[in-house]
């Protein structure tokens, strides 16, 4: 084992998570000389980081090295980057309107390296060896730990050996390859895979990497919370005078071992002992209902995670079924400080991940649509709040693996006669008029048949709803912003289909609604009413009998819309968005 001698301006000790015990730092990790524990905490001279940080980060870039004060890394020559973290925190216009949730963040994770916020963990942890002399390494993953490591060790050339589960899809298994990595397929369970490469290690006397328990992977997580906290004081200013950062009151993130929510906890401890937040965030921890053993053992309010022997799901980034010291260690945070676990069905998960792609045209992996499953999920439940500050964890930009996400018919293939009878009439515009065959088929393409009229004076609400019915392809949509021009628009274009907002200036929606019940031609046609406030039992009678479906604005992820709009056009096709 090496020991580095602290840097002075550094001042970095470990500490031990179980007894206190203060221990020098060394890399790798040592366990605790006074108790045996292997979950060491890193501490810094907070004091002087956070008299240096104001003049110091004015200078540098929003990149994960921006924070390199409070990184375990001593000497600069070994900084490797690849460009990773200063990721964008997105805002969610059209998620946001359909939850009604105004202070909804996307931290996009997918916009580093290799499209996780693993690269943060690559980053430090390959940083951290080269300084320690280590040019070998084993590595167990579900997929995404590997393909970093792998890209940031062929950068700092050091030898990767990677042992994966035989679930993680060939393609990424061909991606970790491709760096130059032995990839190594168990076939058995991720938690099995573990031990294979940790036998594996130490026959070849190769270091292995300890996950949660090599204080880099967690130390490199809190540069997320760093970078969020940051992020929110520019979008809704600082917590308070004095206060110069902002943290949300969630953090969300699907988990398998757990490392990333520990580490961005204790970076929100760290800025919040520094006195750069005023509070903590609360953890909305998710995972696949197939394996979820710390969901599982929350709900028994267990301080020790239950084992999954016989993980059961396709979210095979978060199939973890025996989590380390890292729910013990989350246990205690969500009960101090009211976080929570949360489990979503794969059927969920890949409903999720269509929401984000058509209503954001975000791609995610499966594991981060498991987030955002979980957000709706603790929306309805009312754990979270509508207008809570909430940052959901968005990674992994995988999605082109994953073979199991789209209906038959998403493809559609115009005949190749037609192509061949006046193929230039593809690729010009010259006046030369395509063929018969050619023009019927690209018309069949957009073979709209059902006609819906939307009455709204919000144009943003009419255009959320114009997205939500468009992502079924098959619908003619016109609006109107007033209910006198949508009593028109309705008289001329006679649809299948009315949307009608109530509380509009001038004709209002409960007189249009009067207007249609009184014409004969109109009258039958299906309405579903859309309105932002809670109904009176009065203006609930009048509109009793008379409408389809009542929607309340911000709750549009209700599967009930489409199904609604699909059972009364008949045009079932048994997939929401
Ligand atoms: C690694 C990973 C997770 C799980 O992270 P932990 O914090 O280690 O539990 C979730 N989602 C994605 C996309 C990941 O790559
Ligand atoms: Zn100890």
């Amino acid at each position: 084992m090496l020991t580095i001698p602290a840097a002075a301006q550094m001042e970095i000790s470990l500490e031990c998570y179980a007894c206190g015990q203060h221990v020098p730092y060394s890399v790798p990790t040592p366990v605790c000389p006074r108790c045996g524990n292997d979950f060491m905490e890193t501490r810094y001279n907070y004091g002087r980081v956070r008299q240096l940080w104001p003049e110091i980060l004015e200078r540098r870039p929003f990149r994960l090295w921006r924070y390199r004060e409070l990184l375990p890394l001593f000497d600069d020559q070994f900084q490797i980057s690849m460009g990773e973290g200063g990721t964008p925190l997105l805002r969610a216009h059209n998620l946001s309107m359909m939850l009604g949730t105004p202070k909804l963040f996307i931290k996009d994770e997918r916009q580093n390296p290799t499209n996780s916020f693993k690269d943060r963990q690559a980053a430090l942890v390959i940083s951290m060896m080269k300084e320690a002399n280590i040019t070998e390494l084993v590595v167990a993953s579900t997929g995404n730990v590997a393909i970093s490591y792998s890209a940031y060790s062929a950068h700092a050339g050091i030898k990767l050996w990677t042992f994966l589960p035989s679930l993680v899809p060939p393609e990424k298994m061909r991606e970790i390859a491709i760096y130059g990595s032995e990839v190594i397929k168990v076939t058995s369970t991720y938690d099995a895979t573990k031990k294979v490469a940790a036998k594996f290690a130490l026959h070849k006397g190769i270091q292995q990497d300890r996950g949660i328990r090599n204080i880099g992977t967690r130390e490199s997580m809190k540069t997320i919370g760093f970078e969020i906290a940051e992020q929110l004081a520019a979008e809704l200013g600082p917590a308070k005078p004095g206060v110069p950062w902002r943290a949300p009151d969630w953090y969300l993130q699907a988990v398998s071992g757990g490392m990333g929510p520990v580490g961005v906890w204790k970076g929100f401890q760290e800025l919040y002992q520094m006195g750069l937040i005023d509070r903590m965030p609360k953890l909305a921890l998710i995972q696949a209902e197939g394996c979820a053993p710390m969901v599982n053992s929350w709900r028994k309010d267990l301080p020790e995670a239950e084992p999954v022997l016989n993980p059961q799901t396709q979210v095979i980034t978060i199939a973890t079924g025996v989590p380390g010291p890292a729910y013990p260690y989350l246990y205690n945070v969500a009960k101090q400080n009211g976080g929570t676990f949360e489990a979503v069905s794969d059927e969920e998960t890949y409903r999720a991940l269509h929401v984000l792609a058509k209503m954001e045209g975000i791609s995610l992996e499966t594991a981060a649509a498991a987030t955002f499953a979980g957000l709706f999920k603790l929306l309805s439940q009312g754990v979270i709040k509508r207008d809570e500050i909430v940052v959901v964890n968005c990674s992994g930009h995988t999605f082109p693996v994953e073979k199991f996400l789209l209906e038959q018919d998403w493809l559609k293939v115009v005949p190749s006669v037609a192509l061949d009878a006046a193929p230039e009439t593809v690729t010009t515009t010259t006046s030369q008029a395509p063929s018969e065959d050619l023009l019927g088929a690209l018309e069949n393409l957009d073979e709209r048949v059902k006609k819906i009229v939307i009455v709204e004076d919000n144009p943003e609400a009419a255009r959320l709803l114009r997205r939500i019915l468009q992502t079924r392809g098959d619908f003619q949509i016109a609006e109107a912003h007033n209910g006198r021009a949508g009593l028109e628009l309705i008289q001329s274009t006679q649809p299948d289909l009315i949307m009608l907002d109530l509380m509009m200036p001038d004709m209002d929606g409960f007189a249009v609604l009067d207007n249609l019940k009184a014409d004969k031609v109109l009258q039958d046609i299906p309405v579903i009413v859309i309105t932002a406030k809670e109904l009176t039992t009065k203006e609930r009678q009048r509109l009793h009998g008379r409408i389809q479906m009542l929607l309340q604005k911000g709750s549009f992820m209700d599967e009930d819309l489409l199904n609604e709009i699909n059972a009364l056009l008949g045009t079932d096709k048994g997939e929401g968005l």
